[in-house]
């Protein structure tokens, strides 16, 4: 990643991919490793996109750098939105869902997910309602854990 050979990068990155398929013995997804981030522009914000997922195509695209000033991205986060995609294919290849929605469950798998890849200690996620009975991720206290 540091050299920043998206090619390199995606062979990685189809690697895990294709194990992570065949322990939860689903089809294979395509991917695709891109360069700087695409900007989503909203009337008052704007947003960058990480990765994406096709259940269509079954095909996962994840971006390499930074939106504006095109630098790579650290691992974590990277590894964190392959994860994050991965789980939307689990959604329509493993579980059926007719669609993927964000939901606790879907955070809770991504994320343990992460951690497994990772080696990292499983981290308990905690909750913070948001409007519309919506729920976010409190990052402060799930990551003091308590
Ligand atoms: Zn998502």
């Amino acid at each position: 990643m540091k050299a920043g050979k998206n090619t390199d990068v995606r062979c990685a990155c189809a690697e895990f991919l294709a194990a992570s398929s065949r322990f939860y013995n689903v089809p294979d997804c395509g991917i695709r490793v891109l360069a700087a981030r695409p900007l989503r522009v909203r009337e008052n914000w704007t947003s960058e996109l990480f990765g994406d997922y096709s259940p269509e195509t079954m095909l996962i695209r994840v971006w390499m750098r930074t939106a504006v000033r095109k630098e790579i991205t650290s691992f974590g986060t990277f590894l964190s939105t392959l994860c994050h995609e991965f789980c939307h294919h689990l959604d329509f290849q493993r579980f059926g869902f007719p669609d993927s929605w964000h939901t606790r469950g879907f955070y809770e798998r991504a994320a343990l997910l992460y951690h497994h890849a990772r080696g990292t200690p499983q981290k308990r996620l905690f909750w913070l309602p948001a409007s519309g009975g919506r729920w976010r991720i409190d990052w402060p206290r799930t990551n003091r854990g308590s």
